[in-house]
């Protein structure tokens, strides 16, 4: 090609940025038809939980209040955990009466509390209009601390098929507060308020973005939960202690990492295309290529901070050394990590976990190769499990 028909070329073929931008911008705009109910009480009261700071900035000068309002009203939600405007004592009386007139400070109601054997607890929330996901606690077994998983999304789009929440067709995405309150009532239900301030040892001391749903199909949402969750004069976990797991929603991925910094996850679980189109089905729309180049340019991904891939051990169909060294060569050259996750079968799901020697053999050529690759305990097995089953046989349990 001539260099004046490839510049005619190049002025109207889209760029990959272009491209990704649209894409972007599609996928918002598609998030945005499963947006959440307004966040207000059945008597017209505005839920606080969930608001930006400018938001609750907004909703004080639309009182007549000044922005130190707002500051006062932060640090009693994120920092003390209170939701009685009553008790918060440093605001006088009259203005407590007045704020508990229009807005309400709360939390999604605990429908079921399991707590298993290894001190794993699972919670079953329940929001205003009646949809419910699960939110875990998985503490450390050895230390004071542990990890807490919550979900994005009423169900998924996705499908992915070892997974029991993928079987749940998606009915909405979370909100901002119902994101952070999961969080927010996880912690009262171990009584971690006020919040530990800086390097502070807390229990309740890492969130992984990994429960029901696809974080980055519900992005906003997403975002304006962990920018409050990570917000210094509140709840303050760092994002180095905050893990974002995406089944690899390449556009969002960039964006995702440029403005919230936190951890990469990526449930990979195959290495072929062919292998992963099956199990993880958003890999026709974003091959294993496009994902990797994305990891690739993950803004802050270094060795001090690499990315987890994530990879469930299916007895005979992704288990092989030949894919664990398929593996090893897509990694290359990337600050990365693998967790080996053993299958947690639920009824119906059409694997089985892999053999433990063949599970420690992968785990060996990965781990050869420079890989650290846990392969991650399994916890709770004497409650419901598996991602998405408490749901299932709670709304079973209420049609019958
Ligand atoms: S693994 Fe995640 S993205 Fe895939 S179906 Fe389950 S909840 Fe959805």
């Amino acid at each position: 090609m001539s260099g004046r028909r490839r510049e005619e070329v190049n002025a109207i073929t889209p760029s990959i940025a272009e491209l990704t931008a649209a894409e972007r911008d599609r996928i918002l705009a598609k998030t945005a038809l499963f947006n959440p109910p307004p966040i207000t009480t059945a008597d017209g009261r505005r839920e606080l939980v969930g608001l930006s700071r400018e938001e609750l900035a907004a909703e004080m000068a639309a009182m007549g209040e000044k922005p130190f309002r707002a500051k006062q009203l932060w640090h009693w939600i994120y920092h003390q955990g209170e939701t009685d405007f009553a008790r918060m004592t440093s605001i006088a009386g009259p203005m407590r009466a007045k704020l508990a007139e229009r807005f309400v400070v709360s939390r999604p109601e605990a429908a079921t509390v399991q707590t298993s054997r290894d001190e794993t607890r699972k919670f079953l929330f329940r929001f205003r209009d009646g949809q419910q996901v699960e939110t875990v606690y998985i503490p450390d077994p050895e230390e004071d601390r542990g990890a807490v998983c919550i979900s994005t999304q009423v169900g998924c789009t996705l499908s992915c098929k070892f997974c029991h929440t993928g079987t749940q067709k998606l009915v909405r995405n979370l909100g901002a507060a119902e994101i952070v309150g999961q969080f927010m009532a996880a912690r009262d239900s171990y009584g971690e308020w006020p919040s530990p301030k800086d390097d502070k040892p807390r229990l309740l001391s890492t969130i992984v973005v990994m429960g029901m749903g696809e974080p980055l199909y519900n992005y906003e949402n997403t975002a304006q939960a962990l920018k409050i969750i990570m917000d210094h004069e509140g709840i303050g976990l760092s994002r180095r202690r905050i893990t974002l797991s995406t089944s690899g929603v390449v556009p969002m991925m960039d964006r995702c990492g440029e403005e919230l910094g936190v951890n990469l996850a990526v449930s990979l679980h195959a290495v072929t295309d062919e292998l992963r189109n099956e199990i993880v089905p958003l890999n026709r729309k974003y091959p294993i290529e496009e994902l990797m180049a994305a990891c690739r340019r993950y803004p802050g991904a270094s060795n001090a901070r690499r990315i987890t891939f994530e990879y469930v051990m299916l007895r005979g169909v992704n288990d092989s050394e030949a894919e664990a060294r398929e593996l090893v060569r897509l990694l290359r050259g990337l600050p990365a990590k693998v967790n080996l996750i053993p299958f947690n079968p639920w009824p119906g799901s059409p694997y089985q976990t892999s053999t433990h020697e063949q599970t420690a053999r992968f785990a060996a050529i990965l781990n050869e190769a420079g890989y650290s690759s846990p392969i991650r305990r399994p916890r709770g097995r004497d409650i419901l499990a598996a991602c998405g089953q408490l749901k299932t046989e709670s709304e079973r349990a209420t049609r019958a």
